[in-house]
């Protein structure tokens, strides 16, 4: 047996293999490689069944201060259209997610001074009282202060990825923000009671599978209650412009399937980076560990302006045109779409222990 079989043995028995071996196994090719995707799916099937959680995502500001070398919205980004959603719009795109069959509505922006404390609290307690839904915030590193607000106004659960645990690739290409911002917020959130969501960008330009292995161990020391990640993807308007992708392709599902394994009970979206990577991609990692999926549900007229990533799936959708396309997926899958707000069963899980 080589060594890559023997540490999948030993993870599937519940060790935490090294990096080195985390390594070795994001190099499995062939009967391997599908021993690790069946392993990830069957543990999916175990704690989490075959239920798929649709948590519908409003897009609902492209502005931002911050300069990430990545984002084809980052500030210096001359050619992107800006907007701001109105509060109304925004209230009204969440009424859709419920329509929609959606059990939370995850509002994303780029790092936009304009949505406040103040701004996004009156947001929240409209969403949360004309609703109900869960609700997921992601924007960006914030005060503690500013958490216990959003907290208060109803937010569930955040969304902060740290993107890379190199601290040399951090700093290069977040030059307004430090790691240690990012943690800390992380753990500000932890200790809030806030569910709690992160993760990294898989394949970073100088990415090594060794880096790729010390991410998803951090990921999973963060004991986080969701983790979302996805392929980087070169967009032509940043200082990355034409880096390639990852020469073996299957390691950005193969992270995934050892992510599944290192955290079987928390939630993890098909994000739908995956899709631009190649145009059946959110349903492979549906078959490798994730239970979740996100429609875009950001009315159309904005959609094109919000593209972090190049060949951004569905920017001529609409939201009910993607919900009615999500359950097809999810039938196409022998899956079904979850009920009720699917919240995080990590602590649920643990408190069982
Ligand atoms: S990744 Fe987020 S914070 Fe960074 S430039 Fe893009 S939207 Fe702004």
């Amino acid at each position: 047996m080589t060594a890559a079989y023997e540490t999948l043995n030993r993870l599937l028995a519940g060790e935490t293999p090294s990096a080195a071996e985390l390594a070795g196994l994001l190099k499995a090719q062939g009967k391997l490689r599908e021993r690790l995707y069946a392993a990830a799916d069957q543990v999916r099937s175990d704690k989490h069944g075959a239920a798929i959680h649709l948590r519908g995502i409003i897009e609902f500001s492209n502005v931002c201060k911050n300069n990430c070398w990545y984002c084809g919205i980052r500030c210096d980004n001359p050619n992107v259209t800006r907007y701001r959603m109105s509060f109304d719009e925004i209230a009204e795109t969440a009424a859709n997610a419920r329509k929609w069959g959606c059990g939370t509505v995850v509002l994303q922006s780029g790092d936009d001074p304009f949505f406040n404390a103040e701004t996004l609290s009156k947001i929240l307690r409209r969403i949360k009282t004309e609703t109900g839904l869960a609700i997921t915030l992601s924007v960006g590193v914030r005060t503690r202060k500013e958490l216990e607000i959003f907290k208060a106004a109803g937010c569930d659960r955040y969304l902060l990825r740290f993107e890379t645990t190199s601290n040399a690739l951090f700093t290069a290409m977040h030059p307004d923000e430090s790691f240690e911002s990012r943690t800390q917020c992380l753990q500000d959130l932890r200790t809030l009671d806030y569910q709690v969501g992160s993760g990294f960008m898989i394949g970073l330009p100088g990415t090594t599978l060794e880096m790729i292995a010390n991410d998803i161990l951090f990921a999973t020391r963060l004991g986080l209650d969701m983790i979302g990640c996805g392929p980087f993807l070169a967009h032509p308007d940043t200082p990355f412009a034409g880096k390639p992708l990852l020469e073996d392709r299957s390691v950005y599902y193969k992270a995934i399937a050892l992510l599944r394994l290192l955290n079987p009970y928390a939630h993890m979206p098909a994000t739908t980076a995956f899709d631009a990577l190649e145009p059946e991609g959110r349903n492979l990692v549906l078959r490798c560990g994730a239970n979740v999926f996100m429609p875009n549900i950001t009315p159309g007229k904005y959609r094109s302006m919000y593209q972090l990533y190049p060949n951004k799936p569905c920017v001529d959708e609409d939201g009910a045109a993607c919900a009615i396309c999500v359950r097809g997926r999810i039938a196409g899958l022998q899956r079904e779409v979850g009920t009720g707000p699917g919240h995080s069963i990590r602590k649920t899980a643990d408190a069982s222990k």
